[in-house]
């Protein structure tokens, strides 16, 4: 009888609430594998943060390496499918580029790393982990490589001239760069004990979780100001102002630039700077310097843009909270008898 209920069970679907159980588990595994790695996240911890019995998981991931590689095929195949998808869309529009071969590989991952929340993000970082640990071939043979080698087709058929070998050397350059974009803030974190301009910088801009971000010293962009966030292979994500200057290769490289925003109640300083047009009389750059200084702002340079026969041009680099407190320093500027004319700078 009791052989007979067993029997039974086994043979049953999964319910709603083992399917919500496993899936509680493989996101606590996801996390704690792409925070920790294999070694770091045990499987105690890992029942912990699910809210389940160890044996639990055990039941649902079978061993702790079996469980890595069943988080890291989970999302495998949907990344591969919006590659594909993304391939296919391109190919339909015409004749291929290289560029736009790498594009279609590169872009359904990074969109879905930076905006498909937390569980992408941490992806992301497990992804870093398998590549870059030989004993994880194995997974990501049978995860990503079938997806790659339909890639590298493409792009050998575009470069008929280039052995595969060459073409697969510079393809797994192209993918750690990739991968290093989702896993620099990390690893800096951990050189620098979590207090890198960075790391802080990433708190502040809405859909860069997990990546290093930088402010574009062409146009200082402060809390108030539109921005786009600009790919850079080698420095993260670079924020500039909707306003500026280099946008203009928005145009020509779309798929480099992508959507971010301020955080709210944002409490640190940013670099600003501001153009004053003066008067030239005795002792007017200690007069705005001081009324700079009475809006609780810092002063860090000052140079001198230009001088004429009765004005001079002074450019002021100063600390500022947003862009309020930048307009009313400006507007205290503008009010003082010497001062012609106050504009902030842009590239
Ligand atoms: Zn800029």
């Amino acid at each position: 009888m009791t052989g007979k209920v067993k029997e039974n069970q086994r043979q049953r679907a999964p319910s709603q609430r083992s399917i919500a159980t496993r899936d509680r588990i493989f996101d606590a595994a996801e996390q704690l594998f792409s925070e920790r790695g294999f070694e770091g996240a045990s499987i105690r911890d890992i029942a912990r943060i699910a809210g389940v019995q160890g044996a639990l998981v055990n039941h649902h991931g079978g061993s702790k390496e079996y469980l890595f590689a069943t988080i890291v095929a989970r999302r495998a195949d949907e990344l591969s499918r919006l590659r594909l998808d993304a391939l296919d869309q391109m190919k339909a529009n015409g004749a291929l580029s290289v560029r736009q071969v790498l594009s279609c590989f590169i872009l359904p991952f990074m969109d879905r790393v930076l905006h498909g929340g937390a569980a992408w993000s941490a992806y992301g970082r497990l992804i870093a982990h398998v590549s870059s640990d030989a004993r994880w071939h194995y997974i990501a043979q049978s995860c990503f490589d079938p997806t790659v080698k339909v890639f590298l087709d493409e792009i050998s058929t575009l470069l008929p001239q280039a052995s595969r070998e060459e073409i697969s050397a510079h393809f797994v350059f192209m993918v750690s760069s990739m991968l290093s974009l989702c896993t620099s803030r990390w690893r800096i974190d951990n050189l620098s004990e979590g207090n890198t301009e960075e790391n802080r910088a990433s708190l502040v801009i809405t859909g860069t979780e997990g990546m290093v971000v930088s402010y574009a010293k062409c146009c200082l962009p402060i809390p108030g100001d539109d921005v786009m966030g600009y790919l850079s292979s080698g420095r993260g994500v670079v924020v500039h102002r909707n306003t500026c200057g280099n946008l203009i290769n928005f145009r020509k490289q779309p798929e480099k630039w992508i959507a971010v925003d301020w955080e709210k109640d944002i409490d640190r300083q940013f670099a600003s700077q501001i153009q004053v047009d003066t008067l030239n009389k005795p002792g007017v750059l200690a007069e705005v310097a001081a009324t700079i200084g009475d809006c609780s702002s810092n002063i860090e340079q000052v140079s001198v843009l230009g001088r004429h026969e009765d004005c001079s041009v002074l450019s002021f680099h100063l600390q500022v909270r947003d862009r309020t407190h930048l307009a009313q320093i400006m507007r205290n500027v503008r009010n003082m008898p010497n001062v012609i004319r106050v504009a902030r700078e842009c590239a």
